[in-house]
């Protein structure tokens, strides 16, 4: 018999919702981290924005598991005390050649079954007097969430139903054996293996590298990743009531664009922008050369801030299938049975929302099994 029923790969949000979703139905399970804790990489790197689903194409995981997603965290957040506030949102056009795009927005985004509300130029500044706008959608199921708060009730969750959570552990090869896997995982005493009747790959940024070490040729299933850095700045705690809700400006192909993001502590940031990496490296320096540019894309919304007041803030980088000017491409959450690996399921490409649709993420791998 096998070591694991189920082994999941990766210790982030998405990781730790799965362990916390099936490990009562598939025990024992194994969840391994390389890092000496869990969620230290993308899932404690990013706006902590949970999102309403507005975005993405319609019929797409990233739609469908986004807006249950929404719904999930929620009801998790409210039943289990974890710090969030449904502060709501506003996509704010700031001139009259981007309503159009409001109108798209809302469209897809009522589409996708998100609640949305389209807004004068009188009702945005109601609201939010400081911001640059000739009309807005506005989005009441937008809200911020602690992501450690989150994955400490994901983390306590699965262990509390028996979960064995490996630390410090790192996956260096996969091997596919007549009725199960063999895991060798390099730890400080050496290398030691695991025996697992399933395999979850939710190894973030390393997901292609997982994929590979299974045996798939990640170039011609699409796997490879693209590293996408994106860095914030933060505006003085004096300056941080300019906004009292999140504030986006018209999206770009690539982004959701620099927006103002507030944290649980009332603290303004902004960003992400977006500027992939040569090499796969995880290089969270923000350079401090960009302020120029910060302060260009924030005076879009805000106008008074000025560089001065911006300082390099932190930085997360996106796990991204499609590389520079390429479409956007969905989530990869796949069996992958017809490559010869049955009960393998690739989690690959889960950069925004991957956040907010962890939950929904999980209960859709459970259903694979
Ligand atoms: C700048 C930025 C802003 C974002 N903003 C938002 C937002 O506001 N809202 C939202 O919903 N989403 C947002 N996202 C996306 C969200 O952060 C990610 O989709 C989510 O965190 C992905 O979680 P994960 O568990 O898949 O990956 P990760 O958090 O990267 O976890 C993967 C884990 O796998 C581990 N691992 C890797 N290789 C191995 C190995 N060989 N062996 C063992 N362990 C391994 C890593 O150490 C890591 O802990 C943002 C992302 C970025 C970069």
């Amino acid at each position: 018999m096998a070591d694991a029923a189920l082994t999941v790969i990766g210790g982030g949000a998405v990781g730790l919702a799965i362990a916390a979703e099936l490990s009562r139905r598939h025990a024992p399970l194994y969840l391994l981290e390389r890092n000496p804790k869990y969620g230290q990489e993308t899932s404690s790197r990013n706006s902590e924005v949970i999102h309403a689903g507005i975005y993405y194409p319609n019929g797409s995981l990233k739609a469908r598991l986004c807006v249950e997603g929404n719904r999930l965290l929620y009801e998790i957040c409210g039943r289990h005390d974890i710090p969030h506030k449904r502060i709501t949102k506003i996509i704010t056009a700031t001139r009259a050649s981007e309503e159009g795009e409001l109108h798209r927005l809302r469209a897809l985004g009522s589409a996708n079954g998100v609640s949305l509300r389209m807004m004068t130029a009188a009702e945005v500044t109601a609201l939010e007097p400081q911001i640059v706008t000739v009309g807005g959608l506005f989005s009441p199921d937008t809200g911020i969430i602690s992501a450690h708060g989150l994955m400490d009730y994901f983390h306590r969750e699965a262990k509390d139903q028996g979960a064995e959570v490996q630390t410090h552990c790192e996956v260096v090869a996969v091997e596919r054996r007549s009725n199960d896997y063999l895991i060798t995982v390099s730890e400080a005493g050496g290398r030691s293996t695991i025996t697992s009747e399933r395999v979850i790959n939710a190894a973030g940024l390393e997901s292609d590298t997982i994929a590979s070490l299974a045996g798939i040729d990640v170039e011609s299933a699409g796997y490879r990743l693209h590293y996408s850095r994106g860095c914030y700045f933060a505006l003085p705690a004096s300056l941080s009531g300019c906004v009292s809700r999140l504030v986006y400006p018209v999206p770009t192909n690539e982004t959701l664009g620099v927006h103002a993001v507030l944290d649980l502590g009332g603290r303004l940031k902004f960003g992400p922008d977006i500027e992939y990496q040569e090499n796969r490296v995880q290089d969270y320096r923000v350079d401090e050369m960009k302020r120029g540019a910060f302060g260009a894309s924030v005076r879009r919304i805000l106008p008074h801030v000025r560089d001065e007041d911006l300082t390099p803030d932190m930085s997360g980088i996106r796990p991204k299938l499609q590389g520079p000017g390429e479409p956007a491409r969905d989530f990869v959450i796949r069996e992958e049975s017809d490559r010869g690996l049955p009960g393998f399921i690739n989690l690959v490409g889960i950069d925004s929302p991957g956040l907010t649709a962890s939950p929904a993420i999980a209960k859709y791998v459970g259903e694979m099994l």
